[in-house]
C-alpha cells in the first residue's frame, strides 16, 4: 500500500482526516525503520502500514491510525517516546508507549501460561482503548503472515491468539476479527482438522447450495413484495466455531446442524420485525432457538433477532435480522463506538490528552468532555469485556474489578509481579524473592535509576540493585503495603538483632572461658544446648549476649567440675567487691560471668583511666558492626573518645563518652557497666553521632557561614536546634556525623575560627 492509498482509506470514512500528520508519521515510520526486514523478507515497513490499514477497516481515529504506524518503533528502532512526542503530540506519544508496554506480553506468555494474569494485564497496562484496538490489529497482521515465522514461535503466538486475543476481539464485539484470529490459530495448531472441517463445510454448502438459494430467493421475493429492502447474505460457519461445538458437545461433524444462515440487513427496527413475521409465516422456526437482541441488547451493544427455521429439505437454517447500524456495530464493535460518539469526537480514556489532537479541535471544552468521558468508557470496556454467560465468565467479572485495584510490573526476563495499587519497588523487590528484598539497595524503573520507595505503575518494568550482606532499614516497614514485604523486614529486623546479640554473647563467653582457664567452641557448646534449654547455638549465644543465660552456667554445663573462681579472683586483685549483688543468675550475675573487671560506679570510677590492658573490652565497630550497639542517645559518641558501655536486657549496649553527666545514672547499678573499646575497621568506615554547642553573633547569614564550614569538612548536619536566643548573640546545638574525634575537633576549631562564632564546645548528654 502506498501512502496516498492510506491517506485515501482514511479519508473515505473520515472527510476531516489530518493528511500532513498521516503523511509525517508514513514517512517517519519508514525511514526509522529502515532497511529492517520481517522474517518473510518483506521490508518490516509494510507490517505497520498494514496494521494501519487492518484499522482503517475498523474506521478508526488519526491518532490510532498514526500510532499503528509508530507501534514498533520505540522497541525495535532508536526513536524514543520524548521523540514521538515532540513530533507528533503526546496523545500518540501515550498511545505508542502504552503498545512498547503491551509488546513485552509476548516474552511473558513464552514463560508460563499465565493466561488469566495476562488478560488482565492487558487490559491494565492498555489505559486506553486503542491501544487494544491497534494491538488487535497488530497481532492480526502477524497471525496472517505466520507461515514466514520458525515452527516453535509459531505455536506459541497461535497459542496466545487462541487464548487470549481471540476471545478479547469478541469481547469488544469485533466479529469479524475475532473470527479470522481463531481461524488462523486454529489452522496453525490443529492443520490436520482445520482441513478436514474446512473441507466438509465447504462440502456440506456445496450439497445445500440450491436449497439455500431456494430459500434466498423465496426471502427476497417476499420481502420485497412487503416493500421491505433488505441486503440478503449466505454465510457458513467458521472451522474454529465448528471444532469448538464439536468437542464440546462430543458430537461428530455430521451431527451438526445449523452450519449455515443468512444475515438479513434492512433499514429500521421496525423492518426487523416484520421480516421475523414473514419468515415465521413461510418456514416452521425451531423451538427454542428465538433470541430477540433488539429488545434486550446484549452487554456489548449487540442488537440482532436470531431465529432458525427448517428449511424445505428439513435443513437447518440460522437467520440474523438487523438494521445497517446494528451490524455496524456487531462488526466494528468497541471502534464503532470510538468514532462515532453523539458530539462526534472520538473518546480518549485516559484523559491525558494535551489537546493537540490529530483532528486539530483542542479546545478546553472538548477536552473537558473527553475527560468526563473516560471514566464511563473504560468502565464500560471492563463491562463489555466481562460480559458473559457462562459461570467462569462470571468468575472473571469478578477477578477484573479485582484488577483494578491492582498494578502490573515486569522483571526484566519478563516474568509479570502482580502487586496491589500504592506499591512500591520494595514490594516488588519482596515479591520476587525475600533475598532480593532483604538485599536490595536500590532500583532502576524502566531503565532509569529511582528510589526504592517510589510507586510502581502498570507496565512498569523493574531491576532490583542489590549487595550482598545488606540488611532492610526498618523504616521501610511503614512505607511497604504488601504484608510479605512487612513480615520479611521485620523477620530480618530481628534476626540482625538476633546476630546482633549471638555476636555478643559469644565475645562474652570466650572472655569468661579464658578467665576460668577453660578453652571454648561452639562444637562444644552445642554438645550441652539441650541442657541450657536451647535449640542450637546461636540461640544459646543470643540468649547469653541478652543476659538470659549467665556464662558460668555454659561453663559448668561443659565442665560440670568448674567451680566459679572468679569472685575470689577479683578480691585477690584487689577490687572491692563488698556491694555487688552476688547472685549468679540472670543478668546481674553477667559481668562476673564475662570475667569483666569490676570498676566502681561514680566519678571516681569514670575519671580513673583504665590502662588499656587487653582485648577484655568488649570491641565496639559503629551502628552496623556485630553487636547491639547504640550511642548516647544525647550527645553521641565517636572514635578516639574514651567511652563505657551501659548494658540494658533487651536493648543492648549504650555507648557513652566518660564525661557524659548521664553515666551518674548508673552509678547505683555497678552490673551494667562494661569495658568497651573501639574498633574501627578502616575499609569499612562510619559516620558517628556528636552534638556541638555553638554560640553566634546575631548576623544575617551567620547560620550558612557555619553550615558551609561544616559541609567543606565533610561532617553531616544531623539537626540544628537554638538554645537560647539573646539581643546580640544566639546558641544552638548541632548534631553532626563524623568519622572520629580528630574530624570533629578539626571541624570544631574551624567553625570556631568563623568570624560570627564567638564559642564552640562538644555538648554531652
Ligand atoms: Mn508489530
Amino acid at each position: 500500500m502506498r501512502q496516498y492509498e492510506l491517506v485515501e482509506r482514511v479519508q473515505r470514512y473520515n472527510p476531516h482526516a489530518d493528511e500532513n500528520l498521516l503523511n509525517k508519521a508514513y514517512v517517519y515510520a519508514m525511514t526509522q525503520h529502515g532497511s529492517q526486514t520481517r522474517a518473510s523478507g518483506d521490508p518490516y515497513f509494510s507490517h505497520p502500514l498494514e496494521v494501519a490499514a487492518i484499522l482503517t477497516d475498523l474506521r478508526l481515529d488519526d491518532a490510532t491510525i498514526v500510532a499503528a504506524l509508530l507501534h514498533d518503533t520505540i522497541e525495535d528502532t532508536p526513536t524514543t517516546r520524548d521523540e514521538i512526542d515532540a513530533k507528533f503530540g503526546h496523545e500518540i506519544g501515550a498511545l505508542v508507549e502504552g503498545l512498547t508496554k503491551i509488546k513485552k506480553l509476548d516474552l511473558v506468555s513464552k514463560r508460563a501460561a499465565q493466561a488469566e494474569n495476562l488478560r488482565k494485564l492487558l487490559l491494565a497496562v492498555s489505559e486506553d482503548v486503542r491501544v487494544l484496538l491497534v494491538k488487535l490489529a497488530d497481532r492480526l497482521h502477524n497471525m496472517r503472515t505466520l507461515e514466514f515465522v520458525p515452527a516453535d514461535k509459531r505455536k506459541r503466538i497461535a497459542e496466545e491468539t487462541l487464548d487470549i486475543y481471540g476471545p478479547l476481539a469478541g469481547r469488544m464485539g469485533i466479529q469479524w476479527m475475532r473470527e479470522e484470529l481463531e481461524d488462523l490459530a486454529f489452522a496453525t495448531l490443529q492443520p490436520g482438522a482445520y482441513k478436514m472441517i474446512s473441507e466438509r463445510l465447504k462440502d456440506r454448502w456445496d450439497a445445500a447450495a440450491p436449497e439455500v438459494a431456494e430459500i434466498e430467493a423465496a426471502l427476497h421475493e417476499k420481502l420485497k413484495k412487503a416493500g421491505i429492502s433488505a441486503d440478503i447474505k449466505g454465510r457458513s460457519k467458521r472451522p474454529y466455531s465448528v471444532w469448538r461445538k464439536m468437542e464440546l458437545r462430543a458430537i461428530s461433524f455430521e451431527q451438526l446442524s445449523d452450519i449455515y444462515g443468512f444475515r438479513v440487513i434492512v433499514d429500521d427496527v421496525a423492518d426487523c420485525y416484520r421480516t421475523l413475521g414473514i419468515v415465521h409465516t413461510s418456514w416452521p422456526m425451531v423451538p427454542g432457538k428465538f433470541k430477540d437482541y433488539i429488545s434486550t441488547p446484549k452487554q456489548n451493544d449487540y442488537r440482532s433477532i436470531h431465529t432458525t427455521v427448517l428449511g424445505p429439505g428439513h435443513q437447518r437454517v440460522e437467520l440474523q435480522v438487523r438494521t445497517r447500524q446494528m451490524h455496524d456495530v456487531a462488526e466494528y464493535g468497541i471502534a464503532a463506538h470510538v468514532l462515532y460518539k453523539e458530539d462526534g469526537a472520538p473518546p480518549r480514556p485516559n484523559g491525558k490528552d494535551t489537546g493537540k489532537d490529530a483532528n486539530g479541535a483542542g479546545t478546553t471544552q472538548r477536552k473537558s468532555a473527553v475527560e468526563s468521558n473516560a471514566y464511563k468508557w473504560l468502565r464500560q470496556l471492563v463491562d463489555m469485556l466481562a460480559e458473559g454467560d457462562t459461570p467462569e465468565e462470571f468468575l472473571e467479572h469478578t477477578k477484573l474489578q479485582l484488577f483494578q485495584d491492582q498494578v502490573f510490573c515486569f522483571t526484566p526476563k519478563g516474568r509479570v509481579v502482580a502487586l496491589p495499587r500504592g506499591a512500591t519497588a520494595i514490594d516488588f523487590a519482596y515479591a520476587v524473592h525475600t533475598d532480593v528484598g532483604n538485599n536490595a539497595i536500590g532500583c532502576k524503573i524502566n531503565g532509569r535509576l529511582e528510589p526504592l520507595i517510589s510507586q510502581l505503575t502498570n507496565g512498569d518494568e523493574v531491576e532490583i540493585l542489590t549487595a550482598k550482606d545488606q540488611t532492610p532499614p526498618a523504616a521501610w516497614e511503614s512505607i511497604v503495603i504488601t504484608g510479605k514485604a512487612r513480615q520479611s523486614i521485620r523477620r530480618a529486623a530481628r534476626s540482625q538483632i538476633r546476630t546482633q546479640y549471638a555476636g555478643l554473647g559469644r565475645k562474652m563467653l570466650e572472655r569468661a572461658f579464658t578467665r576460668a582457664e577453660r578453652t571454648y567452641s561452639d562444637e562444644r557448646l552445642a554438645a550441652v544446648i539441650a541442657r541450657l534449654g536451647q535449640s542450637n547455638v546461636d540461640d544459646a549465644l543470643a540468649a547469653v549476649g541478652r543476659g538470659e543465660i549467665p556464662s558460668d552456667h555454659v561453663i559448668r554445663a561443659i565442665y560440670p567440675d568448674h567451680r566459679d573462681e572468679s569472685v575470689a579472683r577479683d578480691v585477690v586483685r584487689g577490687e572491692a567487691r563488698e556491694e555487688e549483688d552476688r547472685s549468679d543468675e540472670g543478668w546481674f550475675g553477667l559481668r562476673r560471668a564475662m570475667g569483666l573487671k569490676f570498676r566502681w560506679p561514680g566519678r571516681s570510677a569514670r575519671s580513673k583511666r583504665r590502662e588499656s590492658e587487653d582485648g577484655g573490652a568488649i570491641p565496639i565497630r559503629g551502628l552496623h558492626g556485630d553487636l547491639p550497639v547504640q550511642f548516647a542517645p544525647k550527645g553521641g559518641a565517636v572514635p578516639g573518645d574514651r567511652i563505657v558501655g551501659i548494658m540494658t536486657p533487651g536493648e543492648g549496649i549504650t555507648i557513652y563518652p566518660i564525661q557524659s553527666p548521664s553515666l551518674k545514672t548508673f552509678d547505683d547499678q555497678p552490673d551494667r557497666w562494661l569495658d568497651v573499646r573501639w574498633e574501627i575497621d578502616p575499609d569499612d568506615p562510619e559516620r558517628f553521632p556528636a552534638v556541638i554547642g555553638v554560640r553566634v553573633l546575631n548576623e544575617p547569614g551567620s547560620l550558612a557561614e557555619i553550615a558551609q564550614i561544616i559541609g567543606e569538612q565533610d561532617a553531616n548536619i544531623d539537626t540544628v536546634a537554638m538554645t537560647t536566643r539573646a539581643p546580640d548573640f544566639t546558641e544552638m546545638e548541632i548534631a553532626l556525623e563524623v568519622w572520629d574525634l580528630k574530624h570533629l575537633s578539626r571541624t570544631m576549631a574551624l567553625v570556631k575560627n568563623a568570624g560570627v562564632v564567638n564559642a564552640v564546645w562538644r555538648v554531652n548528654g
